[in-house]
This record gives C-alpha cells, sequence and structure tokens, in this order.
C-alpha cells in the first residue's frame, strides 16, 4: 500500500531517496526506512525509523554517501508500527536488503519452517522472510536467488532488492503490489508510484503482475518469474511534477476540490461529438453492434469509486436503458458471482491498481467475461487487463481522500451512458441536450466553488456534531452516500446515509436535535416527495441543512447550487459537500490530507 523508491546511478542516493519518500508521504505510513551502497563500499549502510520522513532524515549520519539504494514507507500489517519492523529488512550478515509493499500470505507456515531451520528473526513482519529466503538460496546469480524465494512466496508484493556481493544492481519483482522503473541517462529508478521518479524522468515502465527487473546504472531488463525475457518499452508520462506540489492551497484536498472546473474540462476535451450528438471514447473497443447486445451492466469499484458506479449505474440505465448496477468489487469477487455472457463489467479504480477491484477483474476475465475499466492512472494494471476503457483524466490526486478524481469519474459515466444511449434508444435531441449539460458543467462548479466562504460557515456551526445523517432519493443518495463518506473520511464524525424513501422505515427514531440531516433535494420530479422527507425530520425537531436548487422552506439551512439537466445534476450536488466536510474536518483540527488508519491505493487486500 505504501511506498518503494529505489536509484543507481552517478548521484548521491540519499538525498534522493528521501526527497522520493516525501512525495510518496500522501500514502499514508507509519515508519520508514533507507539502505544504500556505491560500487566502492563493502556492504550497505541501513537507517529506519517509526514515524514520519523527516524523523528519518534526522537520524541519516553526515556521512551517508552511496550511489545505490532503496528506500521505503511501511504501512504496518505484520508486527506494529516500531524501527525494527520498519524496511528494509537486512539478513544477519547484512548482506541482503528488502524493501516490500504487498502481504505474504504464508509468511507464519514459512517463518516456522526458517526458525526450525535456525534462523533468528529480527522483525515481526511477513517481509523477513523474503530476506532470509533469498540470503539463504545456493543460487550464484542475485536474480536467481530472488526466483527461488519468490517461488515459495505465496501473497502480494512489490519487492526491491539489493545483495552487498552484486552491488551493481537492484532486483525488483511484481505481484500485485505496482512497481515503475524510471528511465533516466546513465542513471535508473524505480518506485511504488510515478509520484516518487516523475521530478527526475518522465520514461517509465510499468512492471506486470509475474514480472521482475534488473536496474543497473546504464541498462535495464525485465522478464517473467519464471525466468522469460519479456519486452518492456518505456512510456512518456505526462503528468507535470508540479502537480504533486500544493501551488499555494494549505493542503491537497483543498488544491484537488479547486481544480475540479479544469479536470471537469479535460474529461470532455477532444470526445464531444456534435455532428452525432453523442461523444466518441477512443479506448473503449466496443463497437456499435457489440453494445446493442448488452443486456447488463455491472459495476464494480471500492469506496469512493464505488460511490461513482453508483451514479454511473443511474446514468446508464436513464440514458441508455440497459439495467445496470453497482456494487463493492471487495464483496464481488468473494461470493462466486454468476458471470453472465451479456453482461458488460466495468471497473473503476482512481489508482488503476487497487488490489480487490484487480483481483474482480482477473476473476471475471478468467471467466471469459468482457471487462472495461474508467481508471485515472494511464497504463495501471486494471487500465491493462481490462478490454478497453475510459481514462477520466483527473490529473493527479494526493489527498488520501478523493474529490476531482470522484466528479471525474462520475463525468466519465456520463459520456459513457450518453455515447450507449445514442447506440440505442437516447434521441438526437436528448443527446444534444445532455451535450449542452455536460458544457456548462465546469462554470457551474467554480460558481458552487465560490460560495466557499458560506459553507464554510455553515460547517463551522455543524462541526460539533456527535452524528450526521444523509439523506437522498433515487438519483440524490449516491450523492448522500459520497459526502457521507467524505465527512466520516475526513472529520471522523459518524455520518449516515439513507435513501429519503427509508427514513420511515426506521432511520426517523434517530431523528432528535442533536442529529442534523443534511439532505439532497434537487428541483426534478421527486422535489415534492423530498419535501416531505423535510417535514418529517422537521417534525422531530431535527436541524436540516439541504442542497438543493432553491432554499427549502423547511430546512434550517439551505446551499443553493446551479441547475443543470436532472441526469447531471448529481455531479453538482456533491461539490458543495466536499467543502462541507473540508471545512468541518478544518474546524476540528484534522490532519485532513492524511486521515488516520487510510491509505490513497489500497493495494492490498
Ligand atoms: N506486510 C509488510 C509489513 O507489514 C509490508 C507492508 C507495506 O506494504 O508497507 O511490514
Amino acid at each position: 500500500m505504501c511506498g518503494i523508491v529505489g536509484y543507481i546511478g552517478k548521484r548521491d542516493v540519499a538525498p534522493l531517496l528521501l526527497e522520493g519518500l516525501q512525495r510518496l508521504e500522501y500514502r499514508g505510513y507509519d515508519s520508514a526506512g533507507i539502505v544504500i551502497t556505491s560500487p566502492k563500499a563493502a556492504g550497505l549502510k541501513m537507517v529506519k525509523a517509526k514515524g514520519r520522513v523527516r524523523d528519518l532524515e534526522a537520524r541519516v549520519p553526515k556521512r551517508f554517501t552511496g550511489t545505490t539504494g532503496i528506500a521505503h514507507t511501511r504501512w504496518a500489517t505484520h508486527g506494529a508500527p516500531s524501527d525494527i519492523n520498519s524496511h528494509p529488512h537486512l539478513d544477519p550478515e547484512n548482506k541482503v536488503a528488502v524493501v516490500h509493499n504487498g502481504i505474504v500470505d504464508n509468511a507464519q507456515e514459512l517463518r516456522a519452517k526458517l526458525e526450525a531451520d535456525g534462523v533468528v528473526f529480527a522483525s515481526e513482519t511477513d517481509t523477513e522472510v523474503i530476506t532470509h529466503l533469498i540470503a539463504r538460496s545456493q543460487a550464484t546469480s542475485l536474480e536467481e536467488k530472488v526466483r527461488e524465494a519468490l517461488k515459495v512466496i505465496e501473497g502480494t508484493y512489490g519487492i526491491a532488492v539489493m545483495h552487498a556481493d552484486f552491488n551493481d544492481r537492484i532486483v525488483v519483482a511484481r505481484n500485485g503490489s505496482p512497481v515503475v522503473l524510471g528511465i533516466g541517462e546513465k542513471e535508473m529508478f524505480v518506485a511504488s508510484d510515478v509520484a516518487a521518479l516523475i521530478a527526475h524522468t518522465r520514461q517509465v515502465v510499468t512492471l506486470d503482475d509475474g514480472e521482475m527487473a534488473t536496474l543497473k546504472a546504464d541498462d535495464f531488463r525485465t522478464y517473467t518469474t519464471s525466468g522469460a525475457t519479456t519486452t518492456a518499452t518505456p512510456e512518456t508520462v505526462e503528468w507535470e511534477a508540479a502537480s504533486y506540489d500544493m501551488g499555494g492551497h494549505d493542503t491537497y484536498m483543498h488544491k484537488e476540490i479547486s481544480e475540479q472546473p479544469d479536470a471537469v474540462d479535460r474529461v470532455l476535451r477532444g470526445r464531444i461529438d456534435d455532428r452525432f450528438s453523442t461523444v466518441h471514447l477512443g479506448g473503449l473497443n466496443l463497437d456499435a453492434r457489440e453494445a446493442r447486445t448488452i443486456r447488463r451492466i455491472k459495476i464494480l469499484g471500492c469506496g469512493t469509486s464505488y460511490h461513482a458506479g453508483l451514479i454511473g449505474a443511474g446514468l446508464i440505465e436513464s440514458m441508455a436503458r440497459i439495467p445496470a448496477d453497482a456494487e463493492p468489487a471487495s464483496e464481488f469477487r468473494y461470493r462466486n458471482p454468476v458471470v453472465d455472457p451479456d453482461t458488460l463489467y466495468i471497473a473503476v479504480s482512481q489508482s488503476g491498481e487497487t488490489y480487490d477491484v484487480l483481483a474482480a477483474v482477473q476473476e471475471l476475465k478468467r471467466k471469459g467475461a468482457r471487462v472495461l475499466g474508467v481508471v485515472n492512472v494511464v497504463g495501471s494494471a486494471i487500465a491493462r487487463e481490462a478490454d478497453g476503457g475510459v481514462y477520466v483524466h483527473a490529473g493527479p490526486e494526493v489527498c488520501v481522500v478523493s474529490t476531482k478524481c470522484f466528479t471525474n469519474t462520475v463525468v466519465a459515466f456520463a459520456l459513457l451512458a450518453l455515447h450507449l444511449g445514442r447506440i440505442r434508444d437516447l434521441s438526437v435531441t436528448d443527446g444534444k441536450r445532455i451535450i449542452e449539460g455536460l458544457r456548462k458543467l465546469p462554470a457551474q462548479i467554480s460558481e458552487i466553488l465560490e460560495s466557499e466562504e458560506e459553507i464554510k460557515k455553515l460547517a463551522e456551526q455543524y462541526a460539533g456534531a456527535q452524528s450526521m445523517m444523509f439523506i437522498g432519493r433515487v438519483r440524490g443518495y449516491p450523492v448522500a452516500l459520497e459526502a457521507s463518506l467524505k465527512l466520516k473520511e475526513i472529520s471522523y464524525i459518524h455520518a449516515e446515509a439513507y435513501p429519503a424513501s427509508e427514513l420511515k422505515h426506521g432511520p426517523l427514531a434517530l431523528i432528535e436535535p442533536a442529529l442534523p440531516t443534511v439532505a439532497i433535494v434537487p428541483n426534478d420530479d421527486l422535489l415534492e416527495k423530498n419535501r416531505a422527507a423535510l417535514e418529517e425530520i422537521k417534525a422531530r425537531s431535527g436541524r436540516i441543512l439541504a442542497v438543493a436548487h432553491q432554499p427549502q422552506e423547511k430546512a434550517d439551512h439551505t446551499i443553493v447550487v446551479p441547475k443543470n439537466e436532472d441526469e447531471l445534476d448529481p455531479i453538482l450536488m456533491g461539490i458543495p459537500l466536499q467543502l462541507f466536510a473540508y471545512h468541518t474536518a478544518l474546524a476540528m483540527g484534522r490532519d485532513i490530507d492524511k486521515p488516520r488508519n487510510l491509505a490513497k491505493s489500497v493495494t492490498v487486500e
């Protein structure tokens, strides 16, 4: 889940790796470490520390020079966060160093075997078994030693390995946890995320599962875990290094919320076809004839992406009239789902590396299903595994909680829905209407962002609440779900989301002055129904904050948002609630970009 960064070349490696680790800090971690060497050095030099990268930096001695190294930020899964459990993990002779992202599933069994053989473990981590297995291998090359170790490892890993006797190289391997090589001029980088290397090179090679690589200062090669050479063509990353800076904002979340008008503009750019009142989606790989044979659509995602999928399903049903629903990928993959050949599956993931989503895609592909991806990171695992898909072009999202990527994902679904709709029964007039609506989105988002001061004042009034209720009906319900998740994630206020229609079937019992309700009240055919729900809450003296297209009489406060087409309203109605969650958390003094217990891309099960 967390970070790996490595370098081999001529530069002084420690400052380079520490800077790389800083670029990975956004993912959330609990400890960090670094190991270095150089062609002339005898042995490996290591420093590690529980805490932040700056704590590690403070421990790095003055003379800590080298030109080859690997570093890590850890997200503890086996053994508490501590200096000892931090990576890298070295063998007793200090020859082999391993950093690892992921989980070794059979660690306990392997540890028992190694201990029976006399191996003494220094840490409680699962990772350390990899170190000992490599150190004990009798193979003559580092590549072969690593390969032998990986043969007995079950689980997920992105690893980088150094060896004092082979100090002209770094060997890396991937299974389920991302590994990206950065190709430089007489220097090579490796990282778990392009964020760590983009300041140095734009040329990257993303490893596939089951792939390994050897990096030397002036050369790299890739091959499979069974030894067969693979071809790796470097791709150019288009994201700017500056996208990873805060750009004058206090937090990445604030920066990313405010980038949404531009981000939405990007997902629309070059895709609208006015002549046929539809959109072109280049990488979809689904021709009109195939599109007509789809009987159902099933969308899979986790967390915020799942919520984007729920809105997406609604958009597809209403525009394309194809039955569609969304399900958490983490649930789907464990219930032995019936995979139907006439169903189109769509996997949603910001990073394109979310393990549960990737595993669901692999299971679906194995069963012969057609799977599309809706992802942000170009060339990521899910993007490559899928038969086609739509990139959401939100640009890098650094804050752990998703804002601009959520919005762009929903807009991407609107494009897909329009595309499928126009192949099927959506009229030219409706196609035009939706296109006009889509074009209005960036300016309308800007308009909402202008009311930040007002939303901030409201948030400060609600910041003391113990718990909050979010309600919405049909299109508004996933908006309520996402807004409540956002509030939970960064403010730690308990929040529930319910369909407004379900209130009287249970949750109404909770309503009292101390439990405020946020209600999504669009000006559509369900307006009167939603107003009735507000009446029910008011009758129990509940406080109400409405997000609506006009002030709501029964609400204590209304955030008024601009009206778009009914189908597209959910995109806009979520935006003020991102700011609401943000300012609530800020008023409560929370660490917004790094909420407790959460990580950006969840690449473990
Ligand atoms: N499972 C390993 C540990 O607990 C690695 C966790 C990570 O991905 O950082 O140390």
